[in-house]
């Protein structure tokens, strides 16, 4: 052995779906590998840009408002095949809040536009107008990572079809679409969530799932992560956890996905 893991990150639409910190995503896999000797080429795939999933290990997208999403809707529609068929195959990913509505089945903005969606995730979403509530503030979300955390701000309401699995259930916050307790969507390794913050830099259990199930797709199931001293990361957390804690109301859950096999950390 002896050879040098690069893990290839193909950030999606990097300029435009870019809000509340989503490009510390980018930044926290960066980190957590090269800690790690594992170098990461990070290629910022924008519209126009020709995308081949073969020349990547993980796929990233930020959020972004329904004009951003309007933006590139049309090259997604281009890509859309490529990004589900890689996914099919097992493609590591993280979507996030406007990139996660975007990568389920479809998204119908604020006035009532059709923003079709890659598809990978089996969830609708629908803004119910420019007057309603947004789902905005802190949020903690319990998962099989365990406890994550984080900040959304959304208009957006998504619906899990039978079957789709949720990401995780909502302790404290809205979640996917204020009313289940779901939160997020998981597709095989891809990873759909409404929460920014940034999201991995404080939650490094996630970031380093993304990164080993990217790391043994493409060297092998003996891949291991070393622990890293996560101090900072651990305070960072604890502190977005308090904040939901002091100022998002507990969750009522109806979706009951996680409950049985789920315990808090
Ligand atoms: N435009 C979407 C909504 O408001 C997503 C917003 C976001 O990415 N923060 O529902």
């Amino acid at each position: 052995m002896g050879e040098t893991m690069i893990l290839r990150v193909a950030h999606l639409y990097p300029e435009v779906m870019n809000i509340y910190g989503d490009r510390g995503n980018t930044i926290a896999i960066r980190h957590r590998c090269k800690a790690r000797g594992v170098e990461v080429e990070v290629t910022g795939v924008g519209v126009g840009d020709p995308f081949d999933p073969d020349d990547f290990d993980l796929i990233l997208i930020g959020g972004g408002q329904d004009r951003e999403q309007q933006r590139i809707a049309e090259d997604l529609a281009a890509k859309a095949d490529a990004i589900k068929g890689a996914a099919d195959q097992g493609m590591p990913g993280l979507a996030v809040c406007g990139g996660f509505q975007l990568f389920g089945q479809r998204y119908i903005d604020h006035d009532g536009s059709v923003i079709p969606g890659a598809g990978i995730f089996d969830v609708e979403t629908r803004h119910p107008g420019p007057r309603a509530d947004r789902c905005i503030g802190d949020i903690v979300i319990i998962t099989e990572f365990g406890e994550i955390a984080g900040f959304e701000n959304h208009g957006g309401r998504t619906y899990l079809e039978p079957g789709q699995e949720a990401l995780g259930t909502v302790v404290r916050g809205r979640g996917n679409n204020a009313e289940d307790g779901s939160e997020g969507a998981i597709y095989q390794n891809f990873f759909g969530t409404y929460l920014h913050g940034s999201l991995l830099p404080k939650n490094p259990r996630l970031a380093d799932e993304l990164i080993l199930r990217a790391l043994r797709r493409k060297y092998g199931q003996a891949v291991e992560l070393p622990p890293l001293d996560d101090a900072v990361e651990s305070a960072a957390h604890d502190s977005a956890v308090a904040a939901a804690e002091r100022r998002s109301a507990p969750t009522v859950t109806r979706w009951n996905g996680f409950a049985g096999r789920l315990r808090r950390r």
